[in-house]
C-alpha cells in the first residue's frame, strides 16, 4: 500500500468515528484514570506539550553543558548547575540548588607497569587528544583515567586473566587449577557492573585488579573506531566508580542519611563500600602487551576477546606493578530542584530527574538525557502561561554526582526520605539518550501506564508509535512461537525490572517510590562511554545528530509527568503486576529445581569417573568437588501470596470497570482521595523496614540490583540470591518474608478496590 492510500483511509475513519476534534482514537477511549471529560481536556494539554520541544534548543543546551569537563568538584560542574537552575527559573519553575558534602577521591598517583615476563612497558596516563575533536584536548580540566573509590595501594605481583571477572569465571579458574591468591587480576569490561570485578577478585584473594576495554565488546570488532566511527579507539579508557553500590549507593561516609554539613560521618577506613584492593582502568592498547606476556593454559574459548593474540590465563610470567593513590577530599554536590506546586493536591508529588555531572564532557552520558529534561521544563512553563495548572506538585531534578555513586539523588532521597514516603507518587528517571527504540524499565504497577504513554509518542524514524515499533522489534527478536504469540496478543508489552546504575535507585529501592527509567536506544555504537571522547563532536556525528530522538524523549517524559500529575485516579494497575509476580515465582521454582538436578547429576558423574576419564593430561582440568544435594524448598507460601495478588488485582479491575461506566462519573466525582492514597502506598508496601538481610539499605523485597551483577536486577532478591548462593535455609526464610509482603500488597489492592467500588 502506498502512502497516499494510507492517509485516505485514516481520514475516512476520522470522519466516521470522530466528528468532533481531530484525534480519532483519543475520543474513543478515555485515558486511564480520567473521566471522559477530563480525558478530553488532558489530551489537549498533552498535545500542546508534545508540540513544544525543539531539536534546536536541545542541541544548544548540549553544546553549552558539554563545553568543558564537569565532574563533581570541578568549576564547570557548579557552573552547569547554576545555569540549569537559571533556565528552570526562566521557564517559570520555583527553583533552588540543594547542596551536600560527599567523599570524592581523585587520583594523585597512578602506575601500571609490566616489570617482568616481557619487554618493560608503562601504561599511558591519558587518552590522546584528536585534532578534529575540539574538546578532547582540554587535558588540564580532565580527570585522569581512574576508578573512583579504589582503595590506595602499591602492589607488584604476577598477572592472571579472569575474563569478565564474575563468579562463574572463578569456577572455571578452579577447574583450571589456577588461584588468584596474591596475584593481580586483569578483567575485561562488560557482563557485570565494573565494581563487581574488584569485589569478586578480592574475595578470591587477589591483591590488585586491572579492568580493560576489549575491542570484542566496544571496539573495532563492533565497528569503525572513533573518529572514523562510533566505537572505542585503541587508547580510549572507560573511567567509572567501583564503590560497592549493591551494598549501598551514595556517599560512602553517610549511609542512610543525607550528607549535610553536620551529618555524622564514618571514618574513611571504616567505609565498607570502598574497594578492598587497588583497581585501575586501561585501554586495549595498554592491555595487549600485558596479556601477550601471559603463559599458562590457553584461555577457554568464550574468554577470548578481539585482540590479535592467543589469550592465555597465566599466572605470569607477566608481573605487574600497580599503584593507586588518591586525594580523599570532601567535595560539594549541587542538586537542582525545580517545582510546580499542585493546584488541588499539592501533597502528592510527581518527580522527574536526570543527572548533570559527567566523567568528562559527557555529551551522551548524561547530557543527552539532561537536555530533554530541561526542554520538558520549558514545555511545562509554556503550559502554565497558557492557563494549565497541574493537580499535583511536579518536581524536576538535575542531580549532581551520579557518576561516582548515585551521590546527588541518593543523598537527596535519604535527606527527604520521610517526605518522599509520605508524598511521592512516582519517580521518572532518564540518563542519556540515543536513536532507536523507547526503552522503559520499572515498577510493574506502572507497566500499563508506561505502555499507554508510549502509544502516544511518535517514533521519528519509522513514524510508527514508539509502542508499535517496540512491539514489532520484539517480534523480530523473539526466540519462540510462544513468545511471539504473547507479544502479539498481550495488551501491554512487558517492561524489565529495575536493577541499579542510575538515579532511580534510592527512590525505588530505599524509599519505595514507584519508578520508571526511560530513554531511546539500540541504533548507535557506543565505544566512548565514560571517556574523553564522549563529547559534542562525537554525539553530533554518531548519535542522535538531528536531536529528533531528544525531542521524542522530552515528549515521553513530559507526557508521563503531565498524565500522572493531572489524573483523577492515579493510573496504577495490578493485573500486569500480578502477572509479573506469577512469572517471578515460577522462575524461582524452576531455578531451585534446576540447582537440585544439576548438583545431583554432577555428583553422579563424579562417582562414575566422567571427569577423570575425559581429562586430557596435556590440558589438565581439576574435577569439581562433590556437593550436598540441596533440599526442596517450600514455595507454598509464595504461591498462595501470588494467588492473593492475582485475586485482588481482578477485584480492582472490576471496580475500575464500574468506575469507568457512564463517562467515568465516579472517577470525576473527586471522592477518590482514599483510593489515591492507597495507590501511592502500593509500592511502599513492597518494602520492609529491615531491608535485605545482607544489605539493609535496600528495602525493596521485589527489586534489587544483584549483589554480584550490580546493574542487572535480581527480582525477589532475597529468595533468588539465597538459591544462587546455595544458602538453602535462608532461602526458605526469604520465601516467608516475600510472601508476607505480597499478602500485604494483596490486602492493600483489595482495600483500594473496595473503596473504589464504594465511591460515588
Ligand atoms: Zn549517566
Amino acid at each position: 500500500m502506498n502512502r497516499r492510500v494510507v492517509v485516505a483511509v485514516v481520514l475516512f475513519a476520522g470522519l466516521l468515528l470522530a466528528p468532533i476534534g481531530t484525534n480519532v482514537v483519543a475520543d474513543e477511549q478515555p485515558l486511564f484514570g480520567y473521566s471522559a471529560e477530563s480525558s478530553r481536556a488532558e489530551r489537549r494539554w498533552e498535545e500542546k506539550l508534545r508540540a513544544i520541544p525543539s531539536p534546536d534548543n536541545l542541541r544548544a543546551y548540549m553544546q553549552r553543558l558539554s563545553a568543558r569537563p564537569h565532574n563533581v568538584g570541578s568549576p564547570y560542574d557548579k557552573d552547569n548547575a547554576e545555569w540549569i537552575a537559571a533556565k528552570f527559573k526562566e521557564f517559570g519553575l520555583d527553583t533552588h540548588i540543594e547542596s551536600f558534602d560527599v567523599l570524592y577521591p581523585t587520583p594523585k598517583e597512578r602506575a601500571v607497569e609490566l616489570v617482568e615476563g616481557g619487554p618493560k612497558f608503562i601504561a599511558k596516563p591519558h587518552a590522546p587528544a584528536l585534532p578534529q575533536d575540539p574538546t578532547s584536548s582540554q587535558q588540564s580540566e580532565q580527570l585522569p583515567t581512574y576508578h573512583a573509590y579504589s582503595i590506595d595501594g602499591d602492589v607488584t605481583a604476577p598477572l592472571v586473566y579472569v575474563n569478565y571477572g564474575i563468579p562463574e569465571d572463578y569456577e572455571q579458574l578452579d577447574r583450571l587449577g589456577i588461584s588468584v591468591k596474591g596475584k593481580i587480576v586483569i578483567a575485561r569490561y562488560y557482563h557485570s557492573w565494573r565494581g563487581i570485578k574488584p569485589k569478586v577478585a578480592a574475595e578470591h584473594g587477589a591483591v590488585g585488579c586491572l579492568i580493560y576495554s576489549d575491542p570484542h565488546e566496544d571496539g573495532f570488532v563492533e565497528g569503525d573506531t572513533y573518529p572514523a566511527g562510533a566505537w572505542r579507539p585503541k587508547d580510549g579508557v572507560q573511567r567509572g566508580s567501583v564503590a560497592d553500590m549493591p551494598f549501598y549507593p551514595g556517599d560512602p561516609l553517610t549511609p542512610g542519611v543525607g550528607a549535610t554539613k553536620n551529618a555524622k560521618r564514618l571514618d574513611i577506613k571504616d567505609a565498607p563500600t570502598i574497594t578492598k584492593i587497588p583497581v585501575l582502568p586501561i585501554s586495549y592498547a595498554d592491555a595487549q602487551p600485558l596479556l601477550a606476556a601471559l603463559a599458562g593454559p590457553v584461555a577457554p574459548e568464550s574468554w577470548r576477546g578481539g585482540l590479535g593474540i592467543t589469550y592465555h590465563v597465566g599466572p605470569g610470567p607477566a608481573k605487574v606493578h600497580l599503584k593507586v593513590k588518591s586525594n580523599w577530599d570532601i567535595k560539594p554536590l549541587y542538586d537542582v530542584i525545580a517545582k510546580i506546586p499542585g493546584a488541588t493536591l499539592p501533597d502528592e508529588w510527581v518527580i522527574r530527574g536526570n543527572h548533570h555531572d559527567a566523567w568528562v564532557n559527557g555529551a551522551e552520558d548524561p547530557t543527552s538525557g539532561m537536555v530533554a529534561v530541561l526542554e520538558e521544563g520549558r514545555a511545562l512553563g509554556e503550559l502554565l502561561k497558557s492557563g494549565w495548572k497541574p493537580k499535583r506538585t511536579i518536581i524536576y531534578c538535575a542531580w549532581d554526582g551520579e557518576e561516582p555513586g548515585l551521590l546527588g539523588s541518593t543523598e537527596w532521597a535519604e535527606e527527604h526520605a520521610d517526605e518522599l514516603r509520605a508524598h511521592a507518587v512516582a519517580y521518572i528517571n532518564s540518563d542519556s539518550n540515543g536513536r532507536g527504540y523507547l526503552g522503559v524499565e520499572g515498577s510493574h504497577t506502572l507497566e500499563k501506564f508506561s505502555n499507554d504513554v508510549s502509544r502516544d509518542i511518535s517514533d521519528p524514524e519509522s513514524k510508527l508509535t514508539a509502542w508499535k515499533r517496540n512491539q514489532l522489534h520484539e517480534i523480530a527478536r523473539a526466540k519462540s512461537a510462544e513468545q511471539r504469540q504473547e507479544i502479539r496478543e498481550r495488551a501491554d508489552l512487558r517492561i524489565p525490572a529495575l536493577g541499579s546504575g542510575s538515579d532511580y535507585t534510592a527512590f525505588l529501592q530505599h524509599d519505595g517510590v514507584a519508578s520508571l527509567n526511560i530513554g531511546f536506544e539500540g541504533e548507535d555504537g557506543g565505544g566512548i562511554y565514560h571517556s574523553i571522547y564522549d563529547d559534542f563532536y562525537w554525539y553530533t556525528h554518531f548519535s542522535d545528530t538531528d536531536f529528533v530522538y531528544g525531542r521524542a524523549l522530552a515528549q515521553t517524559g513530559g507526557t508521563a509527568v503531565l498524565r500522572l500529575a493531572d489524573a483523577d485516579l492515579l493510573p496504577f494497575e495490578f493485573g500486569d503486576f500480578a502477572d509479573t509476580m506469577q512469572t517471578y515465582a515460577k522462575e524461582l521454582e524452576t531455578l531451585s529445581q534446576k540447582m537440585h538436578d544439576d548438583i545431583a547429576e554432577r555428583n553422579r558423574e563424579i562417582e562414575e569417573g566422567v571427569f577423570t576419564a575425559t581429562n586430557d593430561p596435556k590440558k589438565p582440568l581439576v574435577p569439581p568437588a562433590t556437593e550436598v544435594v540441596p533440599p526442596h524448598l517450600n514455595f507454598a507460601p509464595l504461591d498462595n501470596a501470588v494467588d492473593a495478588v492475582v485475586r485482588s488485582a481482578a477485584e480492582y479491575r472490576k471496580a475500575l470497570e464500574r468506575a469507568n461506566a457512564n463517562g467515568g462519573a465516579v472517577i470525576a466525582s473527586s471522592s477518590l482521595a482514599d483510593v489515591n492514597q492507597l495507590l501511592i502506598e502500593s509500592e511502599r508496601k513492597l518494602t520492609t523496614p529491615e531491608g535485605l538481610s545482607n544489605r539493609p539499605w535496600f528495602k525493596h523485597q521485589i527489586y534489587a540490583p544483584g549483589f554480584y551483577t550490580g546493574y542487572a536486577a535480581k527480582t525477589m532478591p532475597a529468595v533468588r540470591e539465597s538459591i544462587e548462593q546455595k544458602q538453602w535455609l535462608q532461602a526458605d526464610d526469604a520465601i516467608v518474608v516475600v510472601s508476607r509482603v505480597l499478602q500485604d500488597e494483596a490486602a492493600l489492592i483489595s482495600s483500594a478496590a473496595a473503596k473504589l467500588a464504594g465511591a460515588h
